[in-house]
């Protein structure tokens, strides 16, 4: 099952328990516009490379469309549909006015050297920039992208549009970026995983926590959780993963993966595989990389007691229901990561109010804001005696349809 089925699955399941007409389930699963271009340039030895872009804008029924921007080789239209409907779920959720959608460049950008990176970047918006905008569609960081790439588009946007910060998020703070969206969706991951925790009369302390992926959101999430008394034992990225019982020092991984850009040469007590890190025996697993790791062939393997989804839909629909069976709290991707475009929110709000927040009150309306709708996914979830994920969707869907119906078709 790809991505774009397994979000098919999920809205399905949700809209099943729902009072929703067959036409709506249509219409609140076709996108409103797929934005398919080339992108094509010179590379610094003079080549010329060729490559696709996407925006899919999936719905914009609650506000302007938002969603990151994915600079990765698994990039395709029917991922990018996927991941932009999840989008529109996401604001949902959090109830920020926002609709949704995603994008995208089938590109490995590693391979790409800073002058062609800068270079594809701007071309891409020179294709996009009269379908996206503040008021339309706000693109964001994604995995393969970030504060820079930011920069580049809004500086990009701005030679057709004069003046606009509000076009796109997670830019640098000295380019009307804000202080804690960089941090946001990792610590939206910790902040949410203590509020699951304290339903179940745990904390953080002493839980012993596995998280795959060490980019943006998991080393923020696993320095959080480790600064609130949890114990992270496993962490991993690209080169593998590192696993210490007695606990990880997330301060030095930090460090050097800010000196080396990746954990090759972080020595812990033991170097295990990805795929053995999501069998450890901790207490909480948090996939925090790539979409559709944990499937029919490794769920029951899984012994942790709680999965949270920090990745893009990591747990696909066979090893959600596994989980389910096996007892697994799962809490999921659509309000476990939805720290990071709260944060764009927030950053969008600054942008158009020529007003910056300092660091604590973006922590706190961050906080606020992911706590109000766990507490009410929960309730959704104890009422109607279902799992987390289809509470969330439940929520997510029930205001897109009803703000759709409001307006009039
Ligand atoms: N790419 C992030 C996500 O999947 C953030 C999106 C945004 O900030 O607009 O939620």
């Amino acid at each position: 099952m790809n991505a774009y089925e397994s979000a098919c699955h999920y809205f399905a399941n949700a809209a099943s328990v729902m009072d929703l007409s067959p036409n709506m389930k249509r219409l609140l699963l076709t996108p409103e516009r797929e934005v398919k271009v080339q992108v094509a340039m010179k590379m610094d030895n003079g080549e010329i490379a060729t490559f696709v872009g996407y925006r899919i804008q999936h719905n914009s029924a609650r506000g302007p469309m938002k969603g990151g921007l994915r600079f990765h080789p698994d990039v395709d239209a029917q991922e990018v549909l996927a991941l932009a409907s999840l989008m529109t779920w996401k604001t949902a959720v959090v109830d920020i006015p926002y609709g949704g959608a995603k994008g995208g460049i089938s590109v490995a950008p590693k391979s790409l050297s800073d002058a062609e990176l800068e270079l594809m970047t701007r071309k891409f918006v020179d294709e996009l920039q009269d379908v996206i905008g503040p008021d339309k569609d706000i693109p964001a960081p994604d995995m393969g992208t970030n504060a820079q790439v930011m920069a580049w588009i809004v500086n990009q946007y701005e030679k057709y549009h004069g003046f606009n910060p509000a076009c796109v998020t997670g830019k640098p703070l000295e380019l009307h970026g804000t202080d804690g969206r960089e941090e946001a969706t990792g610590r939206g991951v910790g902040l949410l995983t203590a509020a699951m925790l304290q339903k179940f009369n745990r904390s953080l302390d002493g839980t012993t926590i596995a998280i795959q992926g060490f980019g943006n959101v998991g080393s923020f999430a696993a320095s959080y959780l480790h600064d609130n008394g949890a114990k992270v034992v496993a962490i991993s990225d690209i080169s593998g993963g590192r696993y210490d019982p007695a606990g990880i020092d997330i301060a030095a991984a930090v460090l050097h993966v800010a000196r080396h850009r990746s954990l090759d040469g972080f020595e812990t007590a033991q170097q295990i595989s990805n795929e053995e890190l999501l069998a450890l025996d901790v207490d909480v697993l948090i996939p925090a990389a790539l979409g559709g790791v944990l499937t029919k062939e490794n769920a029951a393997d899984v012994r942790a007691q709680y999965v949270v989804e920090a990745a893009n839909g990591p747990v696909l629909p066979d090893a959600d229901q596994i989980l389910h069976e096996r007892d697994i709290v799962v809490l999921p991707d659509i309000l476990a990561n939805a720290g990071g475009v709260t944060v764009s929110y927030f950053e969008w709000v600054q942008n158009q109010q020529y007003f910056r927040w300092d660091l604590e009150r973006t922590r706190a309306e961050l906080a606020k804001t992911l706590t109000v709708s766990f507490e009410k996914m929960w309730d959704i979830a104890t009422q109607k005696h279902i799992p987390l994920r289809s509470a969330a969707y439940l929520m997510g869907i029930g205001r897109v349809g009803r703000a759709t119906v409001l307006a009039g078709i």
